[in-house]
């Protein structure tokens, strides 16, 4: 319906604009019934519905009961855009039947350390991959006519004090790194509104940051919704509506109005600022009413069936020794592990869901493994304790000798991770670790299922012979992980972050989580692979990794110009082939190097992926398109995205350490990084410059030949000077070095040439 919001916004009082800009309680904006605009209500948020239900049941964890989804960490490891917005989408049809007109999610803050207490909800520790999957699941949710909050803008990296903390950011890490993962998600998938995060970035509160919330966000990515804070992200109301900040939420009981009232009148606030807020917030609610489904309903059991699939495909066979899985349907398999019976399947915090129903692993093992086995369960600890019960641990071991196979559910109990806080190490409980080890003594065929948001050390890894990692899987995680242990689903994930040996290894190590309110990203661009890449520190599990029961192979890698400027795309294409005799799914993944650089880069960075279907024997061909940021590094002269002339190679992986193709392509930059030389330009840089060495020579020679008072014979001498005495001499100090007769005034006369010479090109 067509409506005209500049008229609205004119018959508004200043004091209902100000109300407007911030919430009526937790969940809801105000309404202003005399001009019939009414309330709409968000909710988190990500990956399932947590409307709080706070009349039937007081409390943070009562909210109606919604479908519980594998949490972002599963869903990016599906590395499947379909599916995740299928998932979108079914989010959003809970949303219409529930009456929620935005759902709070997702998150696309990037996995800087593995002991974010968040990590779980995030989707990866790399841009492209995050923002494809964030783009994804936006797109789902709002082709149900509901809204998305992509959160939480920008470098929300951890949880320990959140609030407060300053994250310090070099700018080209800022861009290809942290604001990556949100740009194209931005501009592929217009979320109806974005969520600033709580902390500072380079000094600034998120919730004030004019160059995050205005300056990239509006006027670089085009994004067109409402800002809206983080809860309680809001420091001071009015630099923060300046900065780009429309809504505050929750309601500050009037506060944040009231200033922005009295800014108005005093004259340090323009009205037209607040009038374009207003009409932002308005454009909002008036779209969440045009797109309200009236009696929306949704299938309970379906949306779990859904669910099931889904995390059957975000799970990642890690390991998988003599081909132990999957399981056969027949003699004894002991399930041993608490985390069978009471599974941990979410994560702690606001998005914490009530499911609508909840998958017993143990039955649904016990179901799939059917008539003809017999399937016995053990407890092996207490999810109360961390230590080791000796009575359970004897039980397990009592019930793996018994057994085929013992199947050990293990990873981290909820309290190890969490929003709020982050972890303090990277270990399971000791319980857990010691179960493994003392059940792999007894039972040789030993399969381990993790069920963590995040990585974790895995000192008994050798005394598995097969590894599923789970993650934090949804409410049918149960059924998911019965499928795939026996085979009636095919793993198909893969790591979206690496696995290291140790924490010690991750690149943030020592600088997280900073000192005080204050934490330097000291690692600059090199987070997760691209750090290990560079460093050669071998991972437990690559970035990429993730096995299946099948096996592929690939050939044929096509690209479809051998020279390219950076305004084109090309295609790059290649076939692959199940090569083994069960259907499966393969992740191909398109990694691009930049072969020569004079800015220091990855020595990978992952540009494409694609999910592809293949029945035993088939083959088809994988397409990727890539355009210039495929190529491009973040230049900060020239505060652009700039490709450097030259070649780079396409590496076609099964994983990040596993390239099997790969090719060239020479691709030449359309926009020169404009150059000038100046007093302080090194004369190796001049010397070494096919276009200004030549006239930097001849000058310096012709220098040379007027003075009459150097001791060195003009012509020879100066061919005869090593390179690298002028190697780092500035020009400016060859006026010091005067033994030809090169005086300030010379200098300033070369350099006019040299800028001149620039200039022509
Ligand atoms: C979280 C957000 C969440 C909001 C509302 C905040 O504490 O950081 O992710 O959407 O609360 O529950």
């Amino acid at each position: 319906m067509k409506r005209d919001i500049k008229k609205l916004v004119s018959q508004m009082t200043l004091e209902e604009k100000a109300g407007l800009c911030s919430g009526l309680d937790a969940w809801n904006l105000k309404s202003i019934e005399r001009l019939g605009i009414p309330s709409i209500m968000v909710s988190d948020g990500p990956h399932g519905l947590r409307k709080e239900d706070w009349k039937s049941k007081p409390g943070h964890y009562s909210s109606v009961p919604a479908t519980c989804f594998p949490t972002a960490v599963g869903l990016a490891s599906s590395w499947n855009r379909e599916l995740v917005e299928k998932v979108g989408a079914a989010l959003g049809e809970e949303c219409q039947a529930e009456g929620i007109s935005v759902l709070l999610g997702p998150g696309a803050n990037i996995k800087r350390s593995p002991l974010c207490g968040r990590n779980f909800e995030y989707f990866s520790e790399d841009p492209y991959l995050s923002s494809e999957m964030a783009a994804s699941h936006i797109k789902g949710v709002q082709s149900r006519g509901v809204g998305t909050s992509l959160k939480h803008f920008a470098a929300n990296n951890q949880e320990h004090r959140r609030m407060s903390v300053d994250a310090v950011i070099d700018e080209r890490t800022l861009r290809e790194i942290y604001l990556a993962s949100f740009e194209d998600a931005v501009k592929k998938a217009k979320p109806w509104t974005i969520m600033c995060s709580y902390n500072r970035v380079n000094g600034e509160f998120a919730s004030e940051n004019k160059y995050l919330l205005t300056d990239i966000l509006r006027d670089e990515w085009g994004f067109d919704g409402i800002v809206v804070s983080d809860w309680g992200a809001v420091n001071e109301r009015v630099p923060g509506l300046k900065a780009g900040l429309d809504l505050e939420m929750p309601s500050s009981h009037g506060t944040g109005d009231r200033k922005i009232v009295d800014a108005v009148r005093n004259g340090s606030l323009p009205e037209e600022v607040l009038d374009k807020a207003v009409e932002r917030i308005l454009n909002l609610i008036f779209k969440a009413v045009d797109n309200r489904k009236e009696n929306a309903s949704y299938d309970r059991k379906a949306h779990h069936q859904l669910a099931r699939e889904v995390a059957a495909e975000c799970m990642v066979l890690l390991k998988n020794k003599d081909g132990i899985l999957p399981l056969k349907k027949k003699g004894t398999i002991a399930v041993i592990g608490e985390f069978a019976k009471r599974p941990r399947y979410q994560g702690g915090g606001s998005s914490h869901v009530n499911p609508t129903m909840l998958d017993d692993v143990y039955e649904e093992i016990r179901k799939a493994a059917g008539n003809d086995a017999n399937v016995i369960y053990s407890q092996g600890y207490s999810l109360e304790k961390d230590e080791t019960d000796e009575t359970l641990l004897n039980e397990a071991k009592k019930a793996a000798i018994e057994a085929d196979v013992a199947v050990i559910f293990a990873g981290l109990p909820e309290h190890y991770e969490s929003e709020g806080y982050d972890r303090q190490h990277m270990k399971m409980p000791e319980s857990h670790c010691t179960l493994i080890e003392e059940v792999a003594k007894v039972q040789p065929n030993v399969v381990v299922v993790l069920s963590n948001g995040s990585p974790v050390e895995m000192p008994w890894i050798d005394k598995a012979k097969a590894v599923l990692e789970a993650y934090l899987g949804g409410q049918a995680m149960g059924g998911a992980v019965a499928d795939l242990l026996f085979g009636d689903a095919n793993p198909s994930g893969k790591l979206a972050e690496t696995f290291t040996e140790e924490l010690s290894h991750n690149p943030s190590f020592l600088n997280f989580p900073g000192e005080g309110d204050r934490v330097e990203y000291r690692e600059g661009i090199f987070v997760g692979y691209r750090y290990y890449d560079m460093k050669n520190i071998k991972p437990l599990f690559p970035f990429g990794y993730g096995l299946s029961y099948t096996t592929f192979e690939y050939s044929d890698l096509k690209i479809s110009k051998g020279d390219i400027n950076d305004t084109e795309t090309v295609r790059v294409s290649v076939k692959v082939k199940n090569t083994g005799g069960i259907a499966g799914k393969e992740i191909v993944q398109l990694y691009v190097r930049d072969v020569e650089s004079s800015v220091i880069r990855p020595e990978k960075e992952l540009k494409g992926f694609e999910k592809v279907e293949l029945k035993p024997g088939e083959e088809k061909t994988v397409v990727f398109e890539l355009d210039k940021r495929a190529f491009a590094y973040y230049n900060t002269d020239t505060r652009d995205w700039h490709v450097e002339t030259g070649e780079f190679e396409i590496l076609i992986g099964k994983s990040s350490r596993d390239i099997v193709l790969r090719d060239k392509i020479f691709v030449n930059s359309s926009a020169a990084v404009k150059r000038t030389v100046h007093r302080n330009t090194l004369g190796g840089d001049l010397l070494e410059d096919p276009v200004l060495g030549p006239v930097f020579k001849e000058f310096i020679i012709k220098v040379m030949q007027e003075d009459q008072t150097t001791q060195q014979k003009p012509d020879d001498s100066f061919h005869s000077m090593p390179l690298s005495a002028l190697k780092y001499i500035p020009l400016r100090a060859m006026v010091n070095f005067r033994s030809y007769g090169f005086t300030e005034e010379r200098m300033y006369e070369l350099i006019k040439i040299l800028n001149d010479k620039l200039d022509e090109q």
